[in-house]
């Protein structure tokens, strides 16, 4: 039975009954869907726009028979969700993670249509998964389901229509072997171009310089720009992170190069802290090394509950959604969350931190890094192009500090939370372009 009676609960309700579709408080897609309706509301977008939103266009599912090292036979789930291109061609990271589930990738899926839209990229939402454990694979085994996921997506990906990237147990080199696998398909004429269908690439393979960093750059921009406005600033200030991957360690790299000090980290193997301060580049040199924060030397191990108890200025959840539950929040001692990773917290969550006075920053702004310099990439590749470094962090620097200003304007103008002015910001650009544009037929 449905309890929830949030604003957001009850307009999503009102869409799904409409759409004489199920509807599920508890599931994140509808979470996530009734707070994008919710900042609708507040705005008054034209009702066909929300029903748009409200589902996604496209929702591809493949099998993928893949050989292991062992001479078995695998057939591996893989997931394409389109959410919306009305704003360009779809865009969204590529997920290995066993335990992945259609309405997660939905929900991803929403969320890099409203990011985009945020940072007024050229781009739609969409994201992709397959349903593995990459960490159980030989690198061999990795390249084949890759290339074969790659292969079974066919024409539902390209630099014009649909491009994913890295994201969770997927990186640089899994976005070459995708690459390669849709040069060998395209035609010889598109061949040069073709290698814009992912971004992400290694450097000397048509990636961007900062990739690597970009989400965590992208953070770091982000505050510089919304911790005076809450009488903090970067240096001197103390943080704890969950996930010590890609977004996870370079956060906590340029956060410390900064002058903050990192107070505790967890991850999938452990959790560690040091109150005198835990070194960013030595943990990254451990994880790379042993594959977790488990067993480094130079701090104490912690159990879960410490880890979230720990006191520090931000908390930075960077690993998997949904981690900062209302028993997890109840623990936090932080002035302001930062949410590097995609939706980690719950609604419930949400509601408890900024009850007890902790700012919340939505994924939707703080992350938008990543795909940003993704966009560079992209135009690169379009260009032959190369920027250097300096090149790209100013211009991600722009879009960061412009994004979240956009949100900061948005949140004094209907007087609500920076989630709700995040997803306001966006759907009014989106709501602008369908009006522009109409809706076909
Ligand atoms: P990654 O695979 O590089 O790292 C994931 C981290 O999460 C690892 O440290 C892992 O140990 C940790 N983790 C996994 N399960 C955990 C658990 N049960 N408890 C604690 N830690 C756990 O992934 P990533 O690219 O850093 O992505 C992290 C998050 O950031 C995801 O939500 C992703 O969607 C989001 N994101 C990534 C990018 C990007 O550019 N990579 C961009 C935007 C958003």
């Amino acid at each position: 039975m449905d309890t929830c009676d949030t604003p957001a609960c009850q307009s999503a309700r009102e869409i799904f009954r409409e759409l004489e579709d199920y509807y599920d408080e508890h599931n994140l897609y509808f979470q996530t869907i009734g707070s994008v309706l919710q900042a609708a509301d507040l705005l008054d977008v034209d009702h066909p726009v929300k029903l748009i939103l409200s589902q996604p266009k496209n929702e591809i599912m493949v099998h993928c028979p893949v050989q292991m090292d062992d001479g078995t036979w695998h057939l591996i789930k893989g997931y394409r969700v389109q959410h919306n291109n009305v704003l360009g061609p779809y865009k969204g990271g590529i997920r290995f993670h066993p335990e992945i589930k259609l309405d997660e990738v939905k929900s991803l899926a929403l969320l890099m249509t409203m990011k985009c839209a945020l940072a007024r990229l050229p781009f739609g939402g969409a994201k992709g998964a397959l349903k593995i454990d990459p960490r159980a694979l030989s690198k061999k085994e990795q390249e084949r389901v890759t290339r074969r996921l790659t292969a079974a997506l066919g024409g539902n990906i390209g630099p014009d229509y649909d491009i994913p990237a890295p994201d969770m147990g997927t990186n640089a080199q899994t976005m070459a072997w995708m690459a390669d696998t849709y040069i060998n398909f395209a035609e010889s004429s598109k061949k040069v171009t073709a290698r814009g269908v992912v971004t992400g690439k290694p450097l000397e393979f048509g990636g961007s310089a900062g990739r690597e960093k970009a989400t965590g750059q992208g953070l770091v921009y982000v505050l510089d720009a919304l911790l005076p406005g809450m009488n903090l600033a970067l240096p001197d200030l103390s943080f704890s992170l969950i996930g010590y991957g890609n977004v996870g360690s370079w956060t906590g790299r340029l956060l410390q190069l900064r002058g903050s000090k990192m107070k505790a980290v967890m991850d999938h193997t452990g959790a560690i802290a040091d109150d005198a301060g835990i070194d960013a580049e030595k943990l990254a040199g451990h994880v790379a090394k042993h594959g977790g924060v488990k067993g480094y030397p130079e701090a104490e191990a912690i159990d879960e509950a410490t880890f979230y108890s720990t006191p520090v200025d931000l908390f930075i959840p960077a690993a998997l959604e949904q981690m900062v539950d209302l028993e997890h929040a109840e623990r936090i001692q932080c002035k302001v969350l930062v949410e590097a990773a995609n939706a980690p917290t719950t609604p419930q969550a949400e509601r408890h931190l900024m009850d007890k006075g902790v700012e919340v920053l939505p994924a939707i702004l703080c992350n938008t890094g990543g795909v940003t310099v993704s966009y560079f990439e992209w135009k690169q590749n379009r260009q032959s192009e190369t920027w250097d470094a300096e090149l790209v962090d100013e211009r991600l620097q722009e879009v960061m500090h412009r994004t979240a200003k956009r949100v900061l304007e948005m949140a004094a103008r209907l007087d609500c939370n920076m989630r709700i002015a995040s997803f306001a910001a966006a759907i009014e650009h989106i709501a602008k372009v369908y009006g522009m544009r109409g809706v076909f037929p």
